[in-house]
């Protein structure tokens, strides 16, 4: 190994300590820092992520990357570190354009913003938000002009979250769902629908945690790379691939929800744990596409956990841990399970109208970043748009446009991820079936294990050396479409509602 490469590694060793114990007071704060204690984590996180800030910007990294960079350097590396090099040096450049200033000064808005979202959201009142949104977006233009220069800067953003995807892509794949897919909902909506009052009871919470564990470990979840913790919103946290954690809530009359996320969560993990482990606390670890891993998370929750079949091998169980499961038959449930309703909240939605909620946001982005419509008039576009795609019109901006963080944070262009997988998802579904043949029936037989094997060995394994559009291109052998997502769509609802 030459001498440079090694001194690379022990620097990173060094920075990996301090993001190792940032890691961990963040899962504290989130799972079980008592109130009072909360302070003080806050303290010890912003030294610990100041450190960890200042080795990963400092001249000496610079340096290092440079002289690795160099071709007699780089032709030394293995692939795993040339991605390692090539990669850390793209993001070193890009962060290194950002005056310190403007910086500091963007961390301090985005808290600002986030407490005006919260208070927002709470009232109802978008104006209480809407100067901080204006800030955020001109910030996130300004940040972006230094990031990018020279590029468009909606297509920027985008491949901050998805690398090598644009926008043009996304319209194609995007307007495919629409003109396919508005008919098809209205088609399912005039049918009859599931009655569902056996769900209105009270679902013991430290049943749904034993079912939570059941579901985990039948899917692959390994107990012995992962944990489980409660939050108010469920989330995944790998510090690598042989720690990772996911979080969950448990509401007493809506066990779904816990399910689900149980489902989702574990799909995140899952991804997390089955990462070449030669490649942990680097670039090259965990997966930092998030199109990508929100397809794993979504094949495990949707196309897996929708699925009739998976829920033949466990259903019993099921009804032994939750006994009121014992009165829904396995039909029953998985009609409510697949319940195509037009709805306010992205996060409540069902499988198929999940894709209008996430096409309006991304058309609310464009018209931002391309056609800078002002902030006041965003709430009456999001509303125009609820109607076009949903046929609803939110009572206020509380259950409209201010229901999600995301732009609270100038995450903008973060949410076409979560479409994108389930496009993913369609596709990765066809291949699967001509490899491993039914799926249907694998699950049939509690074989989920195969499916797991597939996805660890085809996806997971790689972790980000390879980009999403190259993954597609791998696994599928075909250009990212949304034709199998939207076959799987009319394939099955047309079945459940006899259409
Ligand atoms: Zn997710």
């Amino acid at each position: 190994m030459s001498k440079l490469l090694e001194e690379l590694k022990e620097y990173l060793n060094k920075r990996n300590q301090y993001e190792h114990v940032c890691t961990l007071l963040y899962w504290d704060m989130k799972t079980g820092t008592p109130k009072l204690g909360q302070a003080g984590h806050v303290e010890a996180l912003t030294h610990f992520s100041s450190e960890s800030f200042a080795m990963s910007t400092s001249e000496k990294l610079g340096e290092l990357l440079d002289k690795l960079a160099e071709p007699g350097e780089f032709e030394e590396l293995d692939d795993t570190w040339k991605f390692i090099v090539k990669h850390m040096k793209k993001d070193f450049d890009r962060n290194r354009r950002i005056p310190a200033e403007l910086y500091t000064a963007f961390v301090q808005a985005q808290a600002e913003s986030g407490n005006a979202w919260e208070e927002a959201k709470e009232a109802s009142d978008f104006s209480l938000f809407a100067p901080h949104l204006q800030k955020m977006i001109d910030m996130t233009r300004e940040i972006t002009g230094y990031t990018d220069p020279g590029k468009e800067i909606y297509d920027a953003l985008l491949d901050q979250y998805e690398e090598g995807m644009d926008s043009a892509t996304i319209d194609r794949l995007f307007e495919d769902l629409k003109k396919e897919l508005i008919p098809f909902v209205k088609a399912i909506l005039a049918k009859q629908q599931p009655e569902n009052k056996a769900f209105l009871q009270y679902f013991d919470p430290d049943a749904q945690k034993k079912v939570q564990d059941m579901l985990l470990d039948y899917m692959g979840f390994r107990q012995e790379a992962g944990s489980v913790g409660e939050t108010e919103h469920p989330f995944t946290l790998s510090f690598s691939s042989k720690d990772v954690r996911v979080t969950n809530h448990y509401y007493e009359n809506d066990p779904l929800s816990s399910i689900f996320s149980a489902i989702h969560e574990g799909g995140h993990a899952i991804f997390d744990q089955n990462v070449n482990p030669e490649y942990d606390n680097t670039v090259a670890g965990s997966c930092n596409y998030m199109g990508l891993h929100e397809s794993q998370s979504r094949f495990y929750e949707n196309i897996l956990g929708r699925n009739k079949n998976f829920w033949i091998p466990i259903y019993d169980r099921l009804g032994e841990l939750l006994p009121a499961f014992k009165e829904i038959s396995l039909e029953d449930f998985y009609r409510e399970i697949n319940h195509v309703k037009n709805s306010f909240i992205r996060v409540n939605a069902d499988e198929v109208t999940y894709c209008f909620h996430i096409i309006l946001r991304y058309e609310m982005e464009k018209a931002i970043f391309r056609d800078q419509i002002p902030v006041e008039e965003l709430p009456a576009l999001w509303n125009q748009k609820m109607q076009e795609y949903l046929q609803i019109t939110p009572a206020n901006d509380g259950e409209g446009i201010l229901q999600d963080m995301h732009w609270s944070d100038g995450s903008f262009g973060y949410f076409p991820s979560y479409l994108l997988g389930s496009i993913y998802d369609g596709m990765f579904l066809d291949t699967m079936r001509e490899e491993l043949g039914d799926v249907d029936q694998l699950l049939r037989d509690g074989k989920i294990g195969e499916i797991t094997k597939w996805l660890n060995e085809k996806i997971h394994w790689y972790g980000s050396t390879r980009k999403p559009k190259e993954v597609i291109s791998t696994v599928c052998g075909r250009e990212v479409s949304a034709e199998p997502l939207i076959r799987y769509f009319k394939e099955k609802y047309a079945v459940i509602y006899g259409i």
